[in-house]
């Protein structure tokens, strides 16, 4: 009912805004079962041809499901765009390949769809609410988005990083894959991480079946999991389907990778994954997200916000890691960008390594807030020269939110138990452009390797929040969003760097 209800506030939005160029309708497949899954189509303003393109019909295979939401935003100069973006939406949600509960012979939705000369019928009620929707597209392509789990050139086992043409069909489709492949593989430095195209698909698949009973030009494009974030592998779907859709002409030369969704929502959150990102993060701050209604979170990498994407966000969350890193892998245009968009307004949230990326006193930090780091080194009897930022393995300690804090955190001023994993002790660095900053919390407690660093930590900021230009800054030491109990407090710290 829920779901219903944001598709018709989408429709009326769509009604009420009449900015955007052709139509969207949309609908839901296999209504009021567990499958129940939203599906887009995006009509162009004048004829041409129809692209069906799905998603997460693997549900351990997210990256598909992602781009495939993120181009159902997409405008389009003609034809028709149908987009199914969670196929497997349980399968999705458990994070499984296989449709939860069934059977294995009907478990891969991928292998339920009508085999070669056999009958003209799918198996499993979510395979055959597709396939109805596919048949009634008379599409011209099928594009359907996957995930490997290595890159197919250095481990022939996996399709990770592959282009797979089904039969028949795929002499025509050849010139317009290898374009795909010619615009991904310009992103990718590695050579034996390159796309190559396959042909053939397994009897069963979608695009299989749309090949030889639809007359589709089908495609299944994978990415590869292994060591790769998710706004990389999202990244390089949008990519290859944007070439396809240009070179059929539906889509314009110009159109970015990734655009503002179409929906009226109250907050867009972007949480950085790219190089310098610790795995636990960007998941951690997912669960927070989820609890914020009418909110929308996508990962975002160098290239995305390179090429502007955080113009399509109120907030952008660095999370733990490697502040060097991240600043490394953003390289200096890139921290020109966050920089730029903070000024303007945006909020940004910096936890443990993105706290020290915020920080003054590095070459490579973002200077968005007014203080130093403890991390000189110093000579340590016995063991050599070290530098003060390491504490030792993540550990717990107590911080105290400030009136200021429990304002914004809304909890009261009792200790709380938070996570710490060598995040800055920071102290004012008096950098005159710099507004000075707030804390909103202290540390009650301590860690420490080394002698020297006794005493360093315990009452010092924990949390700190500051203005840079027109932006709200939120500085973070430990990880608050790796405790369950205190996500309700995350949640809230993240509505707040939206604000005004
Ligand atoms: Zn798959």
């Amino acid at each position: 009912m829920v779901r219903l209800q944001q598709l018709l506030s989408i429709a009326l939005f769509l009604l009420l805004s009449g900015s955007s160029k052709g139509t969207l309708v949309s609908g839901l497949l296999a209504e009021g079962t567990k499958w129940e899954t939203p599906y887009y189509v995006i009509k162009g303003p004048k004829p041409g041809p129809t692209v069906f393109l799905t998603g997460g019909l693997h549900g351990n295979e997210p990256a598909g499901a992602l781009a495939a939401e993120q181009i159902r935003h997409w405008t389009i100069l003609m034809g028709r765009l149908v987009v199914l973006p969670r196929a497997n939406q349980p399968g999705l949600k458990a994070e499984t390949r296989h449709l939860p509960e069934l059977p294995r012979e009907h478990a891969d939705l991928n292998r339920n769809f009508p085999r070669t000369d056999a009958e003209n019928e799918a198996s499993s009620l979510i395979g055959r609410e597709i396939w109805r929707l596919a048949q009634e597209a008379k599409p011209d392509w099928v594009i359907d988005l996957h995930e490997g789990y290595h890159f197919h050139q250095i481990q022939s086992k996996s399709v990770g990083s592959t282009v797979l043409a089904s039969r028949p069909g795929d002499q025509r489709s050849r010139p317009f894959v290898s374009r795909m492949l010619a615009t991904v593989n310009t992103t990718v430095e590695d050579p034996r991480k390159h796309f190559v195209p396959l042909r053939g698909t397994a009897n069963g698949s979608l695009t299989r079946a749309a090949a030889e009973r639809l007359g589709a030009s089908s495609l299944i494009l994978e990415t590869t999991t292994r060591e790769q974030p998710l706004s990389l592998r999202a990244r390089q779907h949008r990519l290859m389907v944007r070439t396809l859709l240009q070179d059929i002409g539906i889509l314009g030369a110009d159109a970015p990778p990734l655009i503002h969704p179409r929906d009226p929502l109250s907050l867009h959150v972007a949480i950085y994954d790219g190089g310098g990102t610790g795995a636990s993060g960007p998941r951690n701050l997912q669960k927070v997200m989820k609890t914020i209604p009418r909110s929308l979170t996508w990962p975002i990498g160098p290239s995305d916000i390179l090429e502007g994407a955080l113009a399509h966000f109120d907030v952008v969350i660095f999370p733990g890691g490697s502040g060097s890193k991240q600043a490394a892998a953003l390289g200096i245009k890139g921290r020109d960008k966050v920089r730029a968009f903070v000024k303007h307004g945006g909020g940004f949230i910096g936890i443990c390594a993105g706290a020290y990326l915020a920080a003054a006193n590095y070459s490579w930090s973002l200077k968005l807030c007014d203080y130093n780091t403890f991390c000189e080194a110093r000579e340590i009897p016995g063991v050599g020269r070290k530098s003060m930022w390491y504490r030792g393995p993540s550990s717990t300690v107590t911080m105290q939110l400030t009136p200021a804090g429990n304002e914004i955190f809304g909890h009261g001023g009792e200790p709380l138990k938070v996570r710490y994993h060598n995040g800055p002790i920071v102290s004012r660095a008096g950098i005159p452009e710099l507004s000075d900053y707030q804390v909103l919390a202290w540390f009650r407690s301590e860690v420490s390797r080394y002698e020297t660093q006794r005493g360093t930590m315990i009452n010092t900021p924990a949390i700190v929040s500051g203005k840079f230009g027109k932006g709200r800054v939120l500085s973070i030491s430990p990880h608050p969003e790796s405790s369950q109990n205190l996500h309700p407090l995350v949640a809230r710290a993240i509505r707040w760097a939206g604000g005004p």
